[in-house]
């Protein structure tokens, strides 16, 4: 599958809602989460619904691609409140990827089976891993077998298209121990697997505890062997690598991000890129009602990158794809070109005409070539 920027044509867009309620906050979690209570359900609706109604003037007559519920853990603000949402949004296709994300814990074949019926298409599961150790370590609330079991009663619950989060580079996850939760997941139903390494980011508990945590991490050269076998084990099971952390059957909507195919971001802390600019509405669910019962976008942060800073960024973040970039069109700068030559000599990136992808040493090593690039 190739991909070309704006895939799907200039009227294609996407919608994310951006849903923060949790169970418990992991202690690595940096996104805008929230306790899983009523009274912030109430605060949120009648947000979202004020904020359809400053933005929606901006969808008509275009062609809505797919609708992601992120978080946070959708799956805990019910079918009732996902339902109104969809039901607000004219025009929906029947092919439109429609994503929500559940957690093990929470997923069983009934509530599964709801979001089915309300024209939920895509379910993303955040296993993270299948081995009992890690999670722990995680301070996840579900066990292995629970993740087993959702990913089962997703399949149950008419889901032909399941995507799981796997993580690695653990505090002491060991290659037998990973080598044990890749086994697993062959016999499972899914279509598509994002591979993370953990990341100790400022304001999170695991931060706190970074000194600690970076002497148990694996390795550069373990990590590089986890990472070898999740590859191998993936691509053995039918999940071709299409993008850097990205297997199995192409995410439309994550397609969108890698294309600057535009998106419009709902709900506290969710981002957007609309007409060129970046924006992100404010992390805080009172602030981002308040703003909204006084007739304000509640945006606190705005972005437009000028020629060539824009090209050069969506280069580097259409990279990410294993098929890379056809730059035939594109009005690189001749600094941009000399850039890729250079990378390209030093084995980061390779050529076929007007194609540019990155070898296998610049997908691991990706951060520097976009550094590069940017
Ligand atoms: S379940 Fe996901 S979104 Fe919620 S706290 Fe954990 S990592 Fe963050």
């Amino acid at each position: 599958m190739t991909f070309s920027a704006h895939d799907g044509g200039e009227d294609s867009i996407s919608l994310y809602f951006h849903i923060p309620f949790c169970t418990k906050k992991c202690p690595y979690c940096h996104f805008y989460v929230i306790p899983n209570q009523q009274p912030f359900h109430r605060l949120l609706a009648e947000g979202l619904k004020k904020e359809w109604q400053l933005r929606s003037f901006q969808i008509q007559s275009k062609k809505i691609e797919s609708v992601y519920f992120g978080g946070g853990t959708p799956t805990l603000f019910g079918p009732r409140q996902i339902a109104d949402i969809l039901e607000r949004i004219q025009g929906l296709s029947p092919d439109c990827e429609i994503t929500i994300e559940a957690n093990p814990e929470e997923a069983t074949e009934d509530l599964l089976a709801e979001y089915r019926q309300i024209g939920v298409n895509r379910l993303s599961l955040g296993v993270q891993s299948l081995d009992d150790r890690s999670l722990q370590t995680l301070e996840r609330i579900h066990s292995a077998a629970k993740a087993k079991e959702a990913i089962l009663a997703g399949s149950r619950a008419g889901f032909t298209n399941i995507s799981i989060d796997l993580m690695y580079d653990l505090p002491s996850q060991t290659e037998a121990s990973f080598r044990y939760s890749l086994d697993q997941l062959s016999d499972l139903p899914i279509t598509h697997v994002s591979l993370y390494n953990l990341t100790i980011e400022p304001h999170t508990v695991f931060y706190k505890r970074r000194t600690t945590l970076l002497e148990q991490i694996p390795s550069p050269a373990t990590s590089l062997h986890l990472l070898q076998h999740a590859i191998e084990a993936l691509e053995n099971l039918g999940l071709k690598r299409y993008e850097i952390s990205a297997f199995g059957r192409p995410s439309i909507h994550n397609s969108g991000y890698w294309t600057a195919r535009p998106f419009l971001g709902f709900g506290p802390s969710a981002f957007s890129f609309w007409e060129k600019t970046r924006f992100r509405n404010i992390a805080n669910l009172q602030r981002y009602a308040k703003l909204l019962n006084d007739g304000k976008f509640p945006v606190d942060f705005e972005e437009k990158l000028a020629y060539p800073a824009d090209l050069n960024e969506l280069l580097a973040i259409q990279l990410r794809l294993k098929a890379g970039v056809n730059i035939e069109t594109w009005p690189l700068p001749e600094e941009t070109k000399k850039t890729l030559q250079r990378l390209e000599r030093e084995g980061f990136m390779k050529q076929t005409a007007s194609v540019w992808q990155l070898t296998d040493k610049g997908m691991l090593f990706y951060d520097t070539v976009a550094v590069e690039i940017i």
